[in-house]
Formats: C-alpha cells, structure tokens, sequence
C-alpha cells in the first residue's frame, strides 16, 4: 500500500519537504529527495506496509484535525499574562533591538544566533539545531546540531534555500539530551505535532525558535539569482544576507561563490526583489500558509521593517516571545540591546506578509472552490475580493509562479527566454499598480492627512 503522506501530500503539491513524515516513519520506508521543481519531498524507498498513517499525522499541510490556534492554546494559552493576536498568535513581550556582536554576520539583528548561544552558556540545551552552509553544491544548506557557539555562529544567517529536518529529528531521537531548534513557521508546527505522538521529541526538544516567513524558495530561485548575477561557474556558497555600509538594510545583497573562486554580488534592486515578491519559484505549498509568525514556536525573530530601522545598513530584529523560559533568558540579556515594541508595529513590520497569508489566501482558497481542487482546512474563509486590482495581483502572481517552477524545469535554463516568458504578467501587474494608484490617490491623501493631525506616523 502507497504511504498516505505521498497519495494526500505530495501528489497534490502541498509538501513543504520539512522531512518530520520521512523522520518518523516507524518502518523507514521514507526518505527525502529533491523533486524536478528543486524542492524536497519524500519518497517511498520501499512500499508502505505498516500504513499506520504517523507521516500524515505530523505533516504541517495535511488536515490533522489540529492548527496554529489549537497547538498555541495548548502550549501559551495558560501563560500568565500572555496575549493574543489573531495575526501574531499568542505574544508574551515583543521586542526591537540586536546584538552588536553578532549582527553583522546575521540576516537581521542576530538575536536569533545571540539567543541559541545563550542557551548553551546558561545551561538550558545541551545542543542546537540550526542551519548552516555545506560547501556542496547539491545541497547548499543543511540542518545540523552543534555544541559550541562558536559552531552556532557559523550559520547565522538565513538560509532561502530548501533543508529538511530528517536526519537531525533521527539523531534527536537516538540521542538524549535538551535541544533548541529553529525553523520556519510550518516546521515548528510539524515539530510540534510530532511532539504529540512522540515522547522523546517532546521531551527533548526544550526551546524552539521560529523565524517569521513570507514564502520558501526552491533550489532553482537560487540557480536563477546567481545567473543574473552573472556567475558562470558551480556555486558551493551563497550569503543571502550581505550588508554593505552604503546601502540600507532593506536593499541587502546575496554574495556567491564558486568551485573556480569566483565572487558575485547581486542587490535586492537588481532583481531579488523582483523574483522574491512575484513569488517566482515558490513552493506551491507556501500558497496554503496562514502562520505569519511562527504560531507554535517559543519564540519567533525577524525584520524590523519599519522606516526607522530599515535605512540603517546593520540590521535590526524584531522578537516576539511567547515562552516565560524564554523571557528570562533574555531579561538578563547579556550583550543584548532589546527594547520593548508595541506589539502593533511588530505586525505592521509584516504588513505585506499578513496581506499574502491572509487576504489572498482568502482569495486562494476562492478560487480553489471554483475549481473544485482539495487543498487542507485553513483559519482563513474562502474571499473574493472586491478590489479588482488586488484581485489582478493575486492572479498573476500564481501565474508567475507556476510559470517560474514549469521554465526551469523545462530542460536547458536560458535566460533571455524566462525573462521574455515572464514579461507579459510582469507588465500586466505594473499596469494595474499605475491604475489603482491613480484611482485611489484621494483616499490615500486623506489618510495621510488623517495620520498627520494624529501626529502618529503609523496610522
Ligand atoms: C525562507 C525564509 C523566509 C523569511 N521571510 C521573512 C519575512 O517575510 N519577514 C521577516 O521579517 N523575516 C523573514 N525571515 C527571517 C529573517 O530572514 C531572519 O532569519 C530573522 O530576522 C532572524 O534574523 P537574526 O539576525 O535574528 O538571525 P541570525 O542571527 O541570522 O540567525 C538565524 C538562525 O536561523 C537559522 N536559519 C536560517 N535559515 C533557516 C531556515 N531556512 N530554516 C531554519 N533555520 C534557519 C540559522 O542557522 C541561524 O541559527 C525569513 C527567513 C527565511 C529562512
């Protein structure tokens, strides 16, 4: 009999290649593999024969019977003190600040790295699961446990790039101790629903750090970003967090490098931003993702998108906590620069985030029921929009990004030919921008207005 987690998951393009399903499988049958798209997925390595169903039981976007909602309540809900958003979750404190000694190397403000080294220095975990460079071109990242902050500060960091958690999940299994994890949003929460079921997972993994996540990226986002970047030869390192002092932290560059010791650098400008916002190689998994902010994590780190933060070339973190053990940790906060945040800004830093995983994915799953495709129980209702543009928006950026994972799966990558391919929607999309910002230029002149006799910049 077929595994359910390939019937129900994979052949309905809904797998994010976490790698919890292949980690758990009591008869060993499943294991993770690169899919035509550059995305991991598992496969049977032998034919299911115990079909006790765990693989979809611990699958992030399989219908568990559980979601964000259900797992936070159980976890943070008798927090005292604690609160709730409907976009953030449960939030204990949130916070805006860094860690001078580990920003620069750091996607933001490096309080992700600064915390898992707290961790170890205090004595809460023994080892930490996080992500770090490989030097195979195979496979440019990887998740790994380390020992030592030394270790831990070598992947800082983010990483775009698809990793899966099978192989650390097994040796967390065979190997007592406390460990801390970071992960995307879908991660901790199949982290979490394989701690239902599984009593090693659930007392071992002792603090979990979530990274707030607008969409993942294939393996070939990172093949198309390095050809406009020009590199000609095999990549065997990317930083996709590079900052340079004459260029603000929002216009970040990602700095390759190669077999033949080739160096390139390509700005967010000069075509990132591009390929990142009109979701080109995104997982189509990432379209039925309603978690902002890591729901079911202990903690979750980001970007201080906000105007204050975003010009200074460092970079800046936003924490949102929802564990006191955390909490503490940072109270006594050595070599940390943390102030208190409403809560307020931290969602509006993800305004665009919020808008994808929920407004259109209202309009998503809209339009799945017109077609009648099966996709998992979401928190968000099915919506058509009433703006037309945004409605536009939507539609093209689906288009894009089936096209973006079709293109390079179709043989020989030329560029010229995937930019020409792509063009057309590019150009529709700018259009109706032009159109909705000419249609809605009084609105927004009164709101500004509005915001100013407030006197709050932010509305
Ligand atoms: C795919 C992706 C999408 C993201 N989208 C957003 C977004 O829309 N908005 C936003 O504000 N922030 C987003 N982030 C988070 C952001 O890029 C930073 O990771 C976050 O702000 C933490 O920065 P830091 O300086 O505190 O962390 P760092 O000190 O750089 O440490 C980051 C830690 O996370 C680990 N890590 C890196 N990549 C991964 C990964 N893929 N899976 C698990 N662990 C990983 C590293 O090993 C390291 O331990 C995203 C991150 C990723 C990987």
């Amino acid at each position: 009999m077929r595994s359910s987690v390939i019937t129900t998951v994979v052949e309905n393009e809904l797998c994010i290649g976490c790698g919890l399903c292949a980690a758990l499988c009591p008869a060993g049958e499943l294991a993770m593999q690169w899919n035509r798209y550059g995305e991991y997925n598992p496969i049977e390595v032998t034919p299911c024969t115990t079909a006790c169903g765990l693989c979809l039981k611990v699958c992030p976007f399989a219908d568990t019977g559980e979601n964000e909602d259900t797992i936070g309540k159980e976890l943070y809900g008798g927090v005292p003190g604690i609160s709730h958003r409907p976009e953030t979750g449960y939030h204990l404190a949130t916070y805006v600040g860094y860690s001078e000694r580990h920003r620069q190397t750091s996607a933001s403000g490096g309080v992700a790295t600064w915390l898992l080294e707290a961790l170890l220095t205090e004595g809460v975990v023994d080892h930490v699961v996080c992500v770090t460079p490989t030097g195979d071109p195979e496979k440019l990242f990887a998740f790994r446990v380390f020992d030592t902050g030394e270790d831990v500060r070598n992947g800082a960091g983010s990483a775009y790039y698809p990793v899966e958690m099978s192989a650390v999940i097994r040796h967390i299994l065979e190997t007592p101790g406390r460990y801390a994890v970071t992960g995307l949003p879908c991660f901790i929460k199949a982290i979490r629903l394989a701690q239902q079921r599984n009593a090693k997972l659930q007392e071992r993994i002792v603090v979990t750090i979530g990274l707030t996540c607008g969409q993942l990226k294939s393996r070939h986002f990172t093949d198309y970003i390095a050809a406009l970047a020009g590199v000609q030869g095999e990549v065997t390192g990317v930083c996709y967090r590079g900052k340079s002092s004459d260029h603000p932290a929002n216009n970040y560059h990602y700095a390759f490098t190669t077999t033949e010791g080739e160096e390139r650098r390509i700005y967010w400008n000069e075509g990132i931003g591009e390929a990142w916002n009109n979701r080109w190689f995104t997982p189509k998994a990432c379209n039925y993702c309603d978690d902002i902010f890591a729901e079911c994590a202990d903690v979750t780190c980001m970007d201080a998108w906000l105007p204050e933060y975003s010009m200074d070339s460092k970079g800046t973190s936003l924490v949102l906590v929802r564990s006191p053990q955390v909490q503490e940790v940072i109270a006594r906060g050595q070599g940390i620069c943390l102030n208190p945040i409403p809560v307020e800004l931290v969602v509006q830093s993800q305004g665009g985030v919020v808008a994808v995983k929920r407004r259109h994915l209202a309009y998503r799953l809209y339009l799945d029921e017109q077609t009648g495709r099966e996709v998992p129980a979401k928190r968000v209702a099915p919506e058509r929009p009433k703006n037309p543009f945004q409605r536009q928006e939507i539609v093209l950026k689906n288009k894009m990004q089936v096209a973006s994972r079709n293109l390079w799966n179709s043989g020989e990558f030329d560029m010229q030919y995937f930019r020409e391919a792509m063009q057309p929607n590019l150009s529709r999309l700018a259009a109706g921008r032009q159109i909705s910002e000419v249609i809605t230029f009084p609105v927004r002149t009164i709101r500004y207005i509005q915001r100013k006799v407030r006197g709050t910049y932010y509305g």
